[in-house]
């Protein structure tokens, strides 16, 4: 089947997350039926089909997380388990008619812009090639897990887990288990395991901030209300959103302005930590030493509290090597350890941006360039040299806290973009190099003001920065702005033919 111009597709979107989900959506809206929606799992929703551990929950309120044109009244939580998310992107396939784009098990490794004939030549690890006149990337920022490779990893005898390959229902009672890594997965996981597991060592390289979750089941009342009465989600959503926002733009991104803020948020979860662990030792392990937002904040009211369990012991000491029965740090500790929970997160400078090679116009390689150079994208979606090509997940797309405000941003891009192509009656676009520039320029500007470069992130290791030491990931705008402007951005941006 082709698009009815000798191509396999118009559009192939390659992810089943949010993200391509989001995209996919728009390209329908804009009357776009040829799309193929590649998906190397075997089935939708990306991150939440891929995540399933226990305790896994959104980190920000569900009234929030989600599209704000297909709310879902029945969220169980506030902030809802991980299960409910992925009904919730099964929920969204169905209603926007999906599933019939999306193809499974198929894992993109290369795409190619031909110039002459003008179109993308996709290339998949089962040694088949396609052709579309546009190319989206929806691959995720955290979706290529990181395995950390500690010298006699192989010669352990007990099992390894890593988060994104949960098996679920295992049984950890009588189990001495350590988890490597305090990231946001691991301050979700780590008080389950605590309640099963005969013991449970947690391995920290770097202490997370971590803030109180109030968090509480949504009565069947107010249910009902968001399902009759739309508009009181709506309000509920506006309100969190607001409050999010205001953290986000005043805490992290004008931290030179308002400081005090920022070392609010910094008092208040010093504060839970001094009220939720008796040792003093303990609390100073677990006390970060660089500024609150350097990292992704997380919330729990569980974390603190389990290491003052006689079962929970944290251990600071960097890894020297794995043995076959346990652990052993640099200082020559030994911890005796038969399940080994590799809480590690994910790449995403190294093998991520791009997921995979993207040649474009005069055989310029995405990854290379952005290497060798400095990561950059036009509103976080388009680069020069690479027509009609959308990077949904690339440097300086992802906006505020809630990344469904990043793929709506987008979506609207796409209709502006699109539209702009059926009125001249052409089907190529390309960003001007100018436009670019110009937008890169004024994302370091204002990148100045934010914790990353005007607080202190040093021994953060956060992954909002890149391997050159750039704070590349997060749009450094407020979330009205990024929404407006890619509604709004001046169409001589690009170059049509
Ligand atoms: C545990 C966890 C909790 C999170 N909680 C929150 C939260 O509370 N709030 C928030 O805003 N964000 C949260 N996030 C971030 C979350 O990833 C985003 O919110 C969102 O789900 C991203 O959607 P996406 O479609 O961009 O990417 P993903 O959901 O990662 O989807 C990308 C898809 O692309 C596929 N893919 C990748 N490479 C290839 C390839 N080469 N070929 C074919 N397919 C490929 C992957 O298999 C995946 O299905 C969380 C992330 C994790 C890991």
């Amino acid at each position: 089947m082709t698009d009815g111009h000798g191509l396999d597709h118009e559009v192939v979107i390659v992810g089943a997350g949010f993200g391509g989900m989001g995209a996919g959506i728009e390209f329908r809206r804009q009357g776009v039926d040829s799309i193929a929606i590649l998906e190397r799992e075997d089935d939708l929703g990306g991150t939440w089909h891929v995540n399933h551990y226990p305790g896994l929950a959104v980190d920000i309120a569900s009234v929030t997380y989600s599209y704000s044109f297909a709310p879902n009244p029945h969220w169980s939580r506030l902030f809802a388990p991980g299960a409910e998310l992925k009904a919730y992107a099964e929920h969204i396939a169905d209603t926007y008619d999906l599933r019939r784009s999306m193809e499974f098990g198929v894992t993109v490794e290369r795409a190619e812009w031909d110039d002459h004939g003008g179109h993308w030549t996709v290339h998949t690890a089962d040694g088949a090639r396609r052709t579309c006149r546009y190319l989206v990337t929806a691959t995720g920022f955290l979706s290529q897990p990181h395995t950390p490779d500690f010298p006699g990893m192989d010669s352990f005898a007990g099992e390894i887990i890593h988060t994104t390959d949960w098996p679920d229902g295992h049984d950890f009672a009588g189990r001495r288990v350590a988890v490597i890594g305090t990231g946001a997965t691991a301050v979700q996981l780590i008080p389950e395991l605590a309640r099963s597991a005969r013991s449970l060592t947690v391995f920290q390289r770097t202490p997370i901030w971590v803030v109180p979750k109030v968090d509480f089941p949504i009565p069947s009342a107010v249910q009902r209300l968001f399902e009759r009465v739309p508009l009181t989600q709506k309000a509920a959503r506006a309100v969190n959103t607001s409050m999010l926002e205001a953290l986000m733009v005043f805490g992290v991104l004008h931290f030179r302005q308002a400081k005090p803020g920022n070392r609010l948020a910094a008092l208040l979860s010093k504060a839970h930590l001094r009220l939720s662990v008796r040792d003093a030792g303990t609390r100073a392990a677990l006390t970060p030493h660089y500024d609150f937002g350097c990292k992704r904040p997380t919330f729990s009211n569980d974390y603190f509290r389990v290491f003052n369990r006689p079962t929970v012991a944290l251990e600071t000491g960097s890894i020297a090597r794995v043995e076959p029965d346990g652990l052993v740090t640099a200082d020559g500790t030994r911890v005796a350890v038969d399940t080994l929970v590799l809480a590690t997160g994910f790449n995403l400078w190294d093998v991520n941006f791009p997921a995979f090679t993207i040649i474009g116009r005069g055989g310029r390689d995405l990854g290379a360039w952005w290497r060798a150079g400095r990561f950059q994208a036009y509103q976080g979606i388009t680069v020069p040299r690479f027509p009609n090509f959308l990077t949904l997940n690339s440097p300086y797309s992802y906006s505020g806290l809630s990344y469904f405000t990043t793929i709506e941003g987008q979506m609207k891009h796409i209709a502006r973009l699109f539209g702009e192509l059926r009125r001249r009656g052409v089907d190529r676009f390309e960003v001007t190099e100018e436009a670019n520039d110009r937008f890169l320029q004024r994302a370091t500007r204002n990148l100045q003001s934010s914790v990353f470069y005007a607080g202190d992130c040093s021994g953060s290791r956060s992954y909002y920065f890149n391997q050159h030491g750039e704070a590349t990931l997060l749009r450094p705008d407020a979330t009205l702005t990024t929404l407006r402007e890619q509604a709004r951005f001046p169409l001589s941006d690009y170059a049509y033919s």
